[in-house]
C-alpha cells in the first residue's frame, strides 16, 4: 500500500466514525449520561483514529461474536463502545446477547452464515466439548481458544434461609449439616447457568474440599442466570454459582449472601474465554488478530480501576445488562457484602489485563488441561481425555495467534508470556495441580469420580 493509499483509508475510517460521533455528541453532552434506560437506541461506538497498519488490513470489516450478560463479557462491549474493534480495522464487529449458554452454542453451530455467530465468550471447556462434538449432537465444530477474557469475578451465592449457619469458603465443620438435609429427604440445592463447565466446576471444587460429595450429598442444577434472582427467592435453590454481577444481586435485593469468591478458592484462576471457529479465523487471519488486538485494548482499558464507574455504566445499559449500574459498580471494585463477612479488595475483584500471576489475556494451555482433567475427575470425559490432552489442546488453542496479535499490537514483551504453562496451581485447600502430571493432582483428590 502506498502511503496517499494509506493515507484514504485512514481519512475513510476516520470520517465512518465521524457520522458516529455526531450522533452521540447529541445525546449526551457535557457529563450527562449518554445513554438512558429510556432510549433504547443502541449508542454508536466512540470513534477512536484508526491505526491500522499496511499489510494487516482485516479481510473483512466484520465478524459476529455472542455474549452472555455477565462480567466476563467487558471486554467485548468495551472494545465495540469505545471504537477498538474500528480501530484496528473492524467498525462492523457485532456483539451479540445470547439468551443463555445453550443458545450461543446453538448459533455458533450454524455460524454467522447461518443467522448465528462466529465466536464469543465461553466456559471452559465449551470450545473443546464444541470441537469434540459434545454438546452440538456429535456434530464437531472445529474451534479455537484466541484470549482469556478474565479472571475472578464469580461467587457462590447462599440463600438467606442459611445465614447464621457458618457456611463459608471453608465447608470443614458443615458435613453433618449436608448430611441432615440429606437424611431429612431434601438434599443442598446448588444450580449454575450450564452443566460441566466453570461454574459447575467452582461449586462442586468448594462443595468437594469441605468433604461434601457433589454427585451424592446434594443436588446440582441447570439454572439460567436470568432466573437464578426468582428462584433464589421462591427458594427453588439453596446455592448458586454464576459471574456478577448475579451473587451481588442475590445480596442486594437480600435473598441471600455470599459464601465464597472464586478468587479465594483460586487466585487468580481461569475464567472466561474468546473462542470461534476455526474455519472463520483460517478465511481471516488479519481480522482474527485485529478482534484480538481491540480486545486486549479493552482489557486493558477494563484492567484500570478509574475507568470501572464508567465500565458499570456501560454494561448497565438496556441493549447489554439492563441492570441497575449500582449492582454492578460494588463488586466491579472488589466489595462484596459476603453476609457474614464483608470484602474490600480491589485484588478479589474481576481482572482482565493482569492479576498476581501476570497475564490474564493469554491463554495458557496449562489451564486448559485443568480444565480437561476436572472433566476427567468428574467423569464427564474419558479417563483417555489425559492421554490425548496434549494434542487436542495443541490444535485448539491458538496462544501463537495471541502472541502475534499482542506484539502487532505493541504489547511490552514482559506482558508477553513465554511459557505456555503458568506452572503450578494452588487452591485454597492446598491442593495442587502440576501441569506435568495431572494424574497426580487427581489421586491427591479424595472426593471425585474417576
Ligand atoms: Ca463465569
Amino acid at each position: 500500500m502506498t502511503q496517499f493509499e494509506s493515507v484514504s483509508r485512514r481519512r475513510f475510517l476516520l470520517t465512518a466514525g465521524a457520522t458516529a460521533a455526531s450522533s452521540i455528541l447529541l445525546k449526551g453532552c457535557l457529563g450527562n449520561p449518554p445513554e438512558d434506560a429510556a432510549n433504547p437506541t443502541s449508542p454508536a461506538a466512540t470513534p477512536v483514529a484508526s491505526v491500522v497498519k499496511p499489510g494487516e488490513e482485516p479481510e473483512v470489516a466484520t465478524a459476529r461474536l455472542g455474549y452472555i450478560p455477565i462480567v466476563e463479557a467487558a471486554p467485548l462491549i468495551v472494545a465495540k463502545v469505545k471504537g477498538f474493534f474500528a480501530k484496528y480495522g473492524m467498525p462492523d464487529v457485532q456483539v451479540d446477547k445470547q439468551a443463555n449458554w445453550g443458545a450461543a452454542r446453538d448459533n455458533v453451530k450454524i455460524g454467522s452464515g447461518g443467522g448465528g455467530i462466529d465466536g464469543g465468550q465461553w466456559q471452559m471447556p465449551m470450545p473443546y466439548l464444541i470441537t469434540e462434538g459434545l454438546i452440538t449432537d456429535d456434530k464437531k465444530i472445529d474451534m479455537y481458544v484466541l484470549c482469556q477474557l478474565n479472571t475472578q469475578g464469580n461467587g457462590i451465592a447462599i440463600a438467606n434461609k442459611h445465614l447464621g449457619k457458618n457456611i463459608g469458603l471453608k465447608l470443614d465443620n458443615q458435613v453433618a449439616f449436608f448430611n441432615q438435609l440429606k437424611s431429612s429427604g431434601s438434599r443442598f440445592k446448588a444450580a449454575y447457568t450450564f452443566p460441566r463447565a466453570n461454574q459447575d466446576f467452582w461449586i462442586r471444587y468448594w462443595l468437594a474440599a469441605g468433604g461434601i460429595n457433589p454427585d451424592t450429598d446434594v443436588e446440582l442444577l441447570t439454572v439460567p442466570a436470568s432466573q437464578t434472582v426468582a428462584d433464589m427467592k421462591r427458594g427453588a435453590m439453596d446455592a448458586f454459582s454464576t459471574g456478577d454481577p448475579w451473587p451481588y444481586r442475590i445480596v442486594a435485593e437480600k435473598n441471600g449472601f455470599l459464601a465464597a469468591l472464586t478468587a479465594e478458592m483460586w487466585k487468580a484462576h481461569p475464567e472466561e474465554y474468546l473462542a470461534m471457529r476455526k474455519d472463520w479465523v483460517d478465511k481471516h487471519p488479519k481480522a482474527t488478530k485485529a478482534i484480538l488486538k481491540g480486545i486486549m485494548e479493552a482489557q486493558q482499558w477494563c484492567d484500570n480501576f478509574d475507568n470501572r464507574k464508567e465500565l458499570a455504566q456501560i454494561l448497565s445499559r438496556r441493549e447489554y445488562f439492563g441492570v441497575p449500574e449500582t449492582v454492578l459498580l460494588e463488586p466491579l471494585m472488589g466489595k462484596y457484602n459476603m453476609g457474614e463477612r464483608t470484602i474490600d479488595d480491589k485484588s478479589m475483584a474481576v481482572l482482565y489485563w493482569k492479576d498476581s500471576k501476570g497475564s490474564v489475556s493469554y491463554p495458557y494451555k496449562s489451564h486448559d488441561l485443568w480444565f480437561l482433567t476436572e472433566s476427567v475427575r468428574w467423569g464427564f470425559l474419558p479417563k483417555e481425555t489425559l492421554t490425548t490432552a496434549k494434542a487436542l489442546i495443541d490444535r485448539v488453542n491458538r496462544e501463537d495467534i495471541w502472541k502475534e496479535a499482542a506484539k502487532e499490537a505493541g504489547i511490552a514483551a514482559a506482558d508477553i508470556p513465554t511459557n505456555t504453562s503458568r506452572g503450578v496451581e494452588e487452591f485454597f485447600d492446598g491442593i495442587k495441580f502440576d501441569p506435568e502430571n495431572p494424574q497426580a493432582y487427581l489421586t491427591s483428590l479424595k472426593i471425585k469420580k474417576a
